[in-house]
């Protein structure tokens, strides 16, 4: 047991973050079980899911309040459960074992409720056993929002389980605070921001466009001198054999998609080799070999 003085009472975003993380666990082991029993034809888990889900609860309470005070999310964020007296004791037996009932048990007869009173024989009281329940659900409800607001103020007992077994969440020592680097939020955050504005302006941009004028202004001409007179085998713009060849009027040659998406997204483009420009669509024509 650790010293009393060391302890000090959880904050509330620690004790909200362990209970969604709790809850993560949960659905994280539910989904791998999904994905085992996919092509599974008579879909045993729909059928027997409140039993699957019980299961899981309770192999993950046996391994984690019962064996070591705190849920997997309190463990993750270095927290505890106390027992009856916050300052000298951690939970005691019955209150592990009160807790998973509550955690375990009651989610489970709820589900079932309906099958438990046909096979109890008791069909008839049917209707009244529904309408208990759906008012034990809202008084319940009811409860739970009342004990969360409580919560908000005191920061204590975020569940209504924990205010009825009167166990809280606790730092065991005073280094465990919980320590959030915010150099390393706030990095995200910007990230996340520029990122979110990159995406915003990016399709605004006619790169084509931006590229061609680069090229024109800025980079040295390309010497153009090497092929005496001859028409040179490839595409002024990919440098390759062009594809369904295509000419504006200069000695070059062009691909079909290459020169059409040029012209089309900057109508100002011109022959990357001589600078000759595209006056309208028309002068844009296939290319023929003449044969003599
Ligand atoms: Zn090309
Ligand atoms: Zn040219």
């Amino acid at each position: 047991m650790a010293d009393s003085s060391e302890k000090t009472p959880a904050l509330r975003v620690s004790q909200l973050d362990a209970t969604e993380l709790d809850g993560e666990v949960v659905h994280i082991i539910k989904a791998q079980l999904n994905k085992l029993f996919k092509y599974h034809k008579s879909n045993i888990l729909v059928t027997y899911d409140p039993e699957v889900s019980a299961l899981i609860k309770t192999l993950i309470w046996r391994f984690s309040i019962y064996a070591h005070d705190s849920t997997i999310g309190q463990q993750i964020l270095n927290l505890k459960y106390s027992g009856s007296d916050p300052q000298t004791s951690w939970m005691s037996r019955r209150q592990k074992i009160l807790y998973g009932l509550i955690l375990i048990v009651c989610p489970w007869l709820r589900e079932r409720a309906d099958n438990l009173v046909e096979l109890a024989g008791l069909s008839q009281y049917h209707t009244k056993v529904r309408k208990l329940l759906k008012w034990l659900d809202i008084t319940l409800k009811l409860a739970a929002v009342w004990n969360f607001l409580v919560f908000l103020q005191r920061g204590v007992y975020q569940t209504l389980t924990e205010r009825v077994l009167g166990v809280q969440a606790m730092f065991p020592d005073r280094q465990g605070m919980r320590q959030v680097s915010f150099e390393y939020m706030t990095r995200e955050l910007l990230w996340h921001g520029f990122s979110e504005f990159l995406f915003f302006t990016l399709p605004l941009i006619n790169f084509q466009r931006v590229k061609n004028f680069v090229r024109r202004h800025i980079l040295p001409r390309q010497d153009d001198s090497s092929h005496d007179g001859l028409r040179v085998m490839e595409c002024a713009v990919c440098e390759d054999v062009p594809t369904n060849p295509q000419e504006i009027g200069c000695p070059h040659l062009f691909c079909y998609y290459c020169i059409q998406s040029n012209y089309k997204a900057d109508p100002r483009f011109s022959c990357p080799r001589c600078q000759t420009s595209i006056p309208s669509v028309n002068s844009i024509r296939p290319y023929r070999t003449v044969i003599s």
